[in-house]
C-alpha cells in the first residue's frame, strides 16, 4: 500500500480508536465511533466545498463564477463550525505557490524540504513575499470578518463548543474535534507534500519548473476534492477541473456539477479554455 493511502487510513483509525476510547458511558464505544465518524465527514465535505471548489477554483483561480452569497455562506459556515482556514491568506499563498512553485517564494515548501518540514510550513507556512489578494470579494464584510486575528482565535471555541453543546461530554468534543485536524493535516501533507514530491505519484506533463505530480488514488483524490491531480493543475492552473483525461477519477468535479445544477456555480471565461494537447473533448460542467 501507498505510504499517503496507509497515513489516510492511520488518521480515521485513530479518530475511530478516539471516539471510542471518549465516548460517554450513556453513548457507548459504537455509538461514539459512529459520532467521531459523523462528525469527520460532515467536516471533510464542508470543508472540501469551501476550500477546493469555491475558495481555491472559484476565487484564487478564477475558474469558476459562483453565487456571491454562496460563497460569502460557505466562508462563514465553514470558517465557524468547521476546520478554520483563513481564506484570504489562504489565497494569497496558493498564488504565490503558484508562481513560485517548489522555490525560494512558495510559502508551502522548497525542492529541498523533508516530511517533517513540509509539516510544520503547513501550520506555520513562509513568510509571503508579496500580495497578490487584492480580489474585491476579499474585502466584503464576511471575508474580512473570518480572516481578522480575533475571529482565528475564537473559531475553534465556536466549533468545538458547538460539538460540545451536541454531545455534552468536554473530553469527548475535545478529543473527536482534534481527531479531525489530524484528518485535515494529512488531506494538507497530500497537498504540500505527497504530490509536491517525486518520488511519489505521477507526472502527465515533464514540468522542470516545479514538483508537481499526479496522485490518482481513490482514497486521495476523495479526500483532497481531487485537489492531488497537482500535476495536471499546475500545468494548466486556469482550467474548471484537475483531470486531464475521462479516466481519471475526480470526485471535486462531480460535486462542482451538482452545484451546478442546483444554480449556485457557471464555467468562467477561462475555465472552459481548453488547450489543444488535452485528452478530454472538452472542457464544461
Ligand atoms: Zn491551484
Amino acid at each position: 500500500m501507498k505510504i499517503y493511502n496507509l497515513a489516510g487510513l492511520a488518521t480515521i483509525a485513530f479518530q475511530l480508536l478516539l471516539s471510542a476510547f471518549l465516548a460517554p458511558p450513556w453513548l457507548g464505544p459504537w455509538w461514539g465511533m459512529a459520532v467521531g465518524l459523523g462528525y469527520l465527514l460532515i467536516s471533510w465535505f464542508l470543508g472540501g466545498v469551501y476550500l477546493s471548489d469555491v475558495i481555491h477554483l472559484g476565487i484564487a483561480h478564477r475558474a469558476l463564477d459562483y453565487k456571491r452569497w454562496f460563497i460569502k455562506a460557505v466562508t462563514l459556515v465553514n470558517n465557524t463550525v468547521g476546520v478554520y482556514i483563513d481564506p484570504v491568506s489562504w489565497v494569497n499563498r496558493h498564488r504565490l505557490h503558484h508562481q513560485f512553485a517548489d522555490h525560494a517564494g512558495d510559502p508551502n515548501k522548497l525542492d529541498s524540504d523533508g516530511f517533517w518540514r513540509t509539516m510544520y510550513l503547513c501550520v506555520f507556512p513562509y513568510p509571503c513575499t508579496a500580495n497578490l489578494a487584492t480580489d474585491a470579494i476579499l474585502k466584503t464584510w464576511p471575508f474580512r470578518l473570518v480572516s481578522h486575528p480575533v475571529f482565528m482565535c475564537i473559531s475553534p471555541i465556536l466549533s468545538c463548543g458547538l460539538l460540545w453543546w451536541i454531545v455534552g461530554d468536554w473530553k469527548f468534543a475535545v478529543g473527536v474535534w482534534l481527531g479531525v485536524r489530524v484528518f485535515a493535516l494529512w488531506v494538507n501533507m497530500v497537498q504540500n507534500y505527497w504530490t509536491h514530491d517525486r518520488r511519489f505519484g505521477m507526472r502527465r506533463y515533464d514540468d522542470e519548473r516545479d514538483n508537481a505530480m499526479n496522485i490518482g488514488d481513490w482514497l486521495p483524490v476523495t479526500a483532497t476534492f481531487s485537489a492531488c491531480w497537482q500535476n495536471n493543475h499546475h500545468h494548466y492552473p486556469h482550467l474548471l477541473r484537475t483531470t486531464h483525461d475521462p479516466g481519471e477519477f475526480d470526485f471535486g468535479y462531480h460535486t462542482v456539477r451538482v452545484m451546478s445544477r442546483c444554480g449556485l456555480v457557471k464555467p468562467s471565461r477561462t475555465g472552459t479554455s481548453k488547450p489543444d494537447d488535452l485528452a478530454l473533448a472538452e472542457v464544461s460542467l
